[in-house]
């Protein structure tokens, strides 16, 4: 009898496709991913969970929307939301195809799901500063891609990139007929002002926005502003139950009720990212780069060993040597996290010299 060979039947691009990193790997200080070091805990903001499990949670996730919509003075017509932005990445590229325009290094999901997709993938490297290059504009016009992701600030560089800039590529985007998604995960940390206010001067222009970075990324909740006419054309790929009752519930909770506690912890991890900026730039042989999110990128000799020998005393970084040589990723933690993570980095860096 023949061995059944799924492989056989997967699609060529999938076969081709590299997975999305995401392990749990066992650690005493976790500044891998991006995420809040605050533990949150649901008895901290909820005595009751006000949901029927019997019953399917609202399609359209309304008051969730609505509770969005009052942080951002939006309406809640123009917010979709998504399981997590990664989804709602999908969904953008689902809908509209390729070709697909990021800069790189950027985050992984814009090039992995229009690989899955099977659709066109057009990378511009950054220049040495992490900046976007003037080809990007040429590009736009030659290569006609539908879809142009910028992530500022951005994903793992730390930097933004100038309104001007960006604004430019909106301009000629809009001529040439393409959408540009600009992915404010980290914008909450970043002392320019962000998107939302050109959405009214374009209708080519998405925003895509996350909980996961501010406090929630338990609970999986991305969002997308943009124009109704582009939600529509969206929403008719869209899961009818993407959002699940209990996320929509608790985050709706957190964010009419809790939400001066996450802002205080968001200037909390600015603070401390200012300073764990300023300690890496004592350090002889490191080289750090300006961040307005909350981790740092930094490179250093024998990287991928210094990243073994924090794990091996419990610290887990981002390892970013195989995209940007001899580059790790930190994630701004707590006050004791950050500084028992300098105190260690040292103590490895010492054992070199
Ligand atoms: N965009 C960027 C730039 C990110 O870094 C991340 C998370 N690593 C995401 C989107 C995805 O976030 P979410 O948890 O909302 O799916």
């Amino acid at each position: 009898m023949n061995r059944f060979n799924p492989e056989s039947l997967v699609r060529q691009n999938i076969r081709k496709l590299t997975p999305y990193q995401a392990k749990e790997i066992p650690c005493r200080i976790k500044l891998d991913a991006n995420e809040s070091p605050f533990p949150l805990k649901l008895s901290d903001f909820i005595s009751e969970i006000d949901v029927h499990l019997n019953r399917y949670p609202d399609p359209e996730a309304i008051k969730l929307r609505k509770a969005l919509a009052r942080r951002i003075k939006i309406p809640y017509t123009k917010i979709m939301i998504g399981n997590g932005s990664d989804e709602l990445i999908y969904y953008l590229i689902l809908t509209f195809g390729g070709p697909v325009l990021y800069p790189s290094p950027t985050f992984a999901m814009y090039g992995i799901i229009a690989q899955s997709v099977g659709v066109k993938r057009i990378e511009s490297k950054l220049d040495v500063n992490f900046d976007i290059k003037e080809e990007v504009i040429d590009l736009i016009k030659t290569e006609k891609p539908r879809l142009i992701f910028i992530s500022s600030p951005n994903n793992p560089t730390g930097n933004s990139f100038s309104t001007e800039k960006i604004l430019k590529i909106i301009d000629t985007a809009s001529k040439n007929s393409a959408i540009v998604v600009i992915d404010e995960a980290y914008q909450p940390f970043c002392s320019e002002r962000g998107f939302l206010p050109f959405l009214k001067d374009f209708d080519n222009l998405v925003i895509l926005r996350t909980l996961s970075k501010i406090g929630l990324a338990g609970l999986r909740v991305g969002y997308l502003i943009g124009n109704e006419s582009l939600l529509f054309e969206i929403n008719k790929v869209r899961l009818p139950y993407n959002v699940d009752a209990l996320t929509q519930y608790i985050a709706t909770v957190a964010l009419n009720k809790f939400y001066s506690q996450i802002r205080k912890f968001i200037t909390e991890i600015v603070k401390e990212r200012n300073k764990m900026q300023k300690e890496l730039s004592k350090i002889k042989g490191l080289q750090v780069f300006p961040s307005e999110a909350n981790f740092i990128l930094f490179k250093i000799k024998n990287s991928h060993n210094v990243y073994k020998k924090l794990l091996k005393e419990g610290i887990l970084v981002r390892d970013i040597s195989s995209t940007i040589k001899d580059a790790l990723r930190v994630t701004i933690g707590t006050k004791e996290e950050n500084r028992e993570f300098l105190k260690v980095l040292n103590n490895i860096l010492g054992e070199y010299s």
